[in-house]
């Protein structure tokens, strides 16, 4: 298949991760007699930099002509001011606000090679296997809000309309399909009024899915459960603030912030992908970046916007594969053993992914 694709490396260690997302798919595209093209275009802070917006009209004219967007990072302590006009990360929000992109997937991966750097038990660990779908452009941090007065008072706002639910509970009730048939739905209905709307229509809409096993679940004793019975959870679909800090839970599961991988749909199929974690100024330049959430994002591109299932699984197990040969990068590093650079590490996955059939 011919397929273009946009790339936004962004800031910091985005470069890095993302030029080693583009070796891996360049590499799924020769196996495969595929034909990606992919093109740069500035983002965040270094298009500030550039051109003093964060999100230039040349980029969002690349994104639109694009089958996909894979995005490195944005935001670094050279555009911090939270009072600046410009910020890097109001490109992310412009980019789905414009694309409309309403389902963040947030897949944890877990690696049996890499349990010990989980902070759970690996007995309570085994099996597990979570898909968060959060829903990403409505909820608490779209609602109204105010400062009132002389600064001592404020509030926000949590409001749904049944069409934002049905849209986020019907890409999580597809997934629940292609998976293994369970999907958890997480709200706060016993308090509040939009969750309870929330409820009423996923509950609804599971007359569609007969093959789907729905239940739901308060986000408090949610939380709890994704650290006791994490092996519990197929795919967890929920409001937008409950998913940002339930996903951040349940990736610690993965053993490094390093590893996770997302994307970001609307009702096309051009969706946008980038890893969890963020610029790592910390780290950028020295070429040591975890690829891995990077690369499973690739994965996840390959799958939802390119319809490439057997592609984006080759990927997902070439990761695995590299991770049970002994592959490790500076962030799961155990004392005494040689660690990957970020150029090695993607390496090792495009020779498993050679052997992946
Ligand atoms: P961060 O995710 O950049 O880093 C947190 C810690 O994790 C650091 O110690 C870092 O070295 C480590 N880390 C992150 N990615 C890694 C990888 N691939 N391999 C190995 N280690 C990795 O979070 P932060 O330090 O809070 O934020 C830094 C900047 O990134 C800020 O400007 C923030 O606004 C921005 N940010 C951007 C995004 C995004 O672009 N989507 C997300 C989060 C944060």
């Amino acid at each position: 298949m011919k397929a273009h694709i946009v790339l936004l490396p962004g800031d910091g260690v985005g470069p890095e991760v993302t030029a080693a997302a583009w070796s891996v798919l360049t590499a799924v595209a020769r196996r495969g007699g595929h034909r990606f093209e992919g093109s740069e275009a500035s983002i965040g802070g270094a298009a500030i930099d550039a051109t003093g917006q964060p999100l230039p009209a040349a980029t969002l004219a690349a994104c639109e002509a694009a089958d996909a967007m894979l995005l490195g990072a944005v935001g670094g302590p050279r555009w911090s001011d939270p009072s600046a006009p410009v910020r890097p990360e109001q490109a992310l929000l412009a980019l789905r606000r414009h694309f409309e992109l309403f389902a963040n997937l947030r897949p944890v991966p877990l690696f049996p090679a890499l349990a010990a750097f989980s902070p759970v038990k690996p007995e309570r660990l085994a099996g597990a296997d979570i898909l968060f779908v959060r829903e990403l452009t409505g909820g608490l941090y779209f609602g109204e809000r105010r400062e009132q007065g002389e600064g001592d008072a404020a509030f926000d706002t949590m409001s749904y309309t049944v069409a934002e639910v049905e849209r986020v509970g019907r890409v999580a009730f597809a997934a629940a399909q292609a998976r293994r048939g369970k999907l958890t739905s997480v709200d706060k209905a016993n308090v509040l009024a939009s969750m309870r709307l929330w409820r009423r229509t996923i509950t609804r809409l599971a007359a569609d899915y007969p093959d789907v096993e729905l239940e739901h679940q308060l986000v408090d004793s949610c939380a709890m459960r994704l650290m006791t019975h994490p092996a519990s959870f197929d795919v967890v679909v929920t409001e937008n603030m409950f998913g940002d800090i339930l996903s951040d839970e349940a990736g610690v599961l993965s053993g490094s912030l390093g590893l996770l991988p997302s994307a970001s749909l609307g009702a096309a199929r051009r969706g946008l992908y980038e890893p969890v974690h963020g610029s790592a100024p910390d780290i950028a330049g020295q070429g040591i970046a975890n690829p891995v959430g990077a690369i499973l994002s690739a994965a996840l591109l390959l799958r939802h916007s390119l319809g490439l299932e057997a592609e984006a699984v080759a990927v997902e197990h070439a990761v695995a594969g590299a991770f049970a040969d002994g592959a490790r990068t500076a962030d799961l590093a155990t004392p005494g053993e040689r660690t990957l650079s970020t150029e090695e590490m993607t390496a090792a996955v495009i020779a498993r992914l050679a052997g992946e059939t």
